[in-house]
């Protein structure tokens, strides 16, 4: 292995993958670094390739315009019509997401790894990266444990951060105000999944959907979160839930339990009457795992000097759905765009960099913050709130333009106001219109993202004044 790359991206998964595939492709010298064997390309942690594993075609799409990379069965394993978000009395439901495919996620992952090692990238599987080279305030590359455990430092001139949620890369740049190497506990879903093989008890489309996703608010058996029931090929399923952790122990004082998110997910399988005698399809170790999700808005910025992160590193996973398979196709995409064009400018600072925040922000990012406010003002309220404003407060319309990322003018449910029920419906309502003037007003700030490096400071600080207001407002209330 050559110690001196012209990039090094770290982490083998859906982001890192894409990225050293375009980057070499671009006729850089890359190095895809992983730490797991080549048998176990993506998987994520000890407990598998934790994921709900379900993505929209539209970002398939998108990658098939910038590589030409197409994918099929195995690796889209089931098709689905879109994903339906239902109400916690299960009376009301939404469509949230257009059409799209539940993975095999280790098929998927493979063909990404071969897109990579095909377009010219050196992997080195079995690396453990364990924190970034620091000089003169830029990061110049990676050290860590080769396969033999030996301490190696390798050099690059920029580094591609494509480590996932866990990432020793981001919480150990130097202190800066570009990248932030925090994430709050509260922006954090812990999530859990098993993989499923059952016999149908009966049809009922509110518990499983062999066309759609299905995704269960409620605050009672997924506080803060949401349970999801998808379909994969045959008698299969994918099924899992996520919280927010400050809810689960706000809903376990008010309720007396002591629930944990292993007996949730237990629970939720146990209750869903369609599922019946479920058997655990444990190929490749993958049948049952948990890891975390960042629900936030991405990092501010997603680059420092010699440094990109693209991904579940740069906390980039939709606000509301958690759905993070996309934008890190994306950005990996972008990033190794990008990479290639700093390069070529021989200029890696941060403002040679500077030109990926501008195009992630327009292909994906410019909508989280607005998200963000949205799934925090969801986190407000609790079942009874949430059939009702389910039912009265939005059109179906309304709501899928909220969850993509659009700020309906709510007409129709503002016309209506004085004829709501209850004074908590009433605040919810109220805070509904909060919610959405503060979505407005970010998104108004995303689109105006500083084009380079110099107004970035003040910008963030009108991103932070209006979450932070948005957070004061709305504390989580599951029950
Ligand atoms: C339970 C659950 C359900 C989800 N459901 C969905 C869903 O249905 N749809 C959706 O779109 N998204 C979903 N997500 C999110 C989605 O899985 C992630 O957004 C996506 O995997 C991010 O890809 P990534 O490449 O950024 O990171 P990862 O997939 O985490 O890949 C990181 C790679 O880096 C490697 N690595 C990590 N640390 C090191 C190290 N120190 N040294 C060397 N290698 C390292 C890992 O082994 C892995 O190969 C879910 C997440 C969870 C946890």
């Amino acid at each position: 292995m050559s110690e001196q790359y012209d990039v090094i991206v770290a982490g083998a998964g859906m982001a890192g993958s894409l990225a050293a595939g375009i980057a070499a492709k671009g006729g850089l010298n890359v190095a895809l670094l992983d730490r797991n064997p080549e048998e176990q390309v993506g998987k994520k942690t000890n407990w598998g390739w934790v994921c709900g594993d379900a993505v929209a075609n539209d970002h398939l799409r998108f990658i098939k315009e910038q590589t030409g990379l197409t994918f099929s069965y195995p690796a889209l394993d089931q098709h689905v019509d879109g994903v339906y978000a239902i109400s916690p009395d299960l009376q009301s439901k939404y469509i949230f997401e257009g059409e799209g495919f539940v993975l095999n996620r280790p098929e998927f992952e493979k063909k990404l790894l071969e897109f990579a090692k095909k377009s010219g990238a050196h992997y080195v599987p079995q690396f453990e990266v364990e924190g970034p080279i620091i000089e003169n305030n830029f990061v110049t590359g990676v050290f860590g444990k080769s396969k033999a455990m030996e301490h190696k430092e390798i050099k690059a001139k920029v580094v591609i951060d494509a480590l996932g949620v866990a990432t020793q890369l981001r919480r150990k740049l130097p202190e800066n105000q570009y990248v932030d190497k925090d994430v709050d506990v509260d922006d954090l879903e812990s999530t859990g999944r098993y993989i499923y093989d059952f016999d149908l008890d009966h049809e009922d489309p509110m518990f499983f959907d062999r066309n759609n996703a299905l995704i269960h608010l409620n605050q009672e058996i997924a506080p803060g979160g949401y349970g999801w029931v998808f379909p994969k090929k045959g008698m299969r399923v994918n099924i899992g839930i996520g919280v927010q952790k400050r809810s689960l122990q706000i809903r376990n004082e008010k309720l007396g339990k002591k629930d944990t998110l292993h007996s949730l997910m237990d629970e939720y399988v146990r209750t869903n009457p369609v599922i019946k005698n479920p058997r655990l399809f444990n190929a490749d170790n993958n049948g049952k795992g948990y890891w975390s999700v960042a629900v936030r808005h991405q990092m501010e910025s997603l680059v420092y000097n010699g440094y990109m992160g693209a991904g579940d590193s740069m906390a980039m996973p939709n606000p509301i759905s958690a759905g993070g398979i996309g934008p890190s196709l994306v950005a990996g995409a972008l990033a190794g765009q990008n990479a290639v064009r700093s390069i070529q400018n021989k200029d890696v600072s941060i403002s040679g960099l500077w030109q990926y925040n501008l195009d992630f922000n327009e292909k994906y990012g410019k909508k989280t913050a607005g998200l963000e406010t949205f799934r925090i003002y969801l986190q407000s309220l609790n079942n009874d709130v949430l059939n009702y404003g389910m039912k009265t407060f939005l059109t179906a319309e309304e709501a899928e333009q909220l969850s993509y990322g659009l700020v309906p003018e709510l007409h129709l449910a503002a016309q209506f106001k004085k004829f709501l029920k209850g004074v908590s419906n009433i605040n919810a309502f109220s805070n509904l219109v909060f919610a959405v003037r503060k979505m407005k007003k970010l998104n108004v700030i995303y689109g105006k993202y500083p084009a380079s490096p110099d107004n970035f400071a003040a910008w963030r600080s009108m991103v932070s004044k209006e979450l932070g207001e948005v957070k004061e407002r709305f504390k989580p209330n599951p029950i």
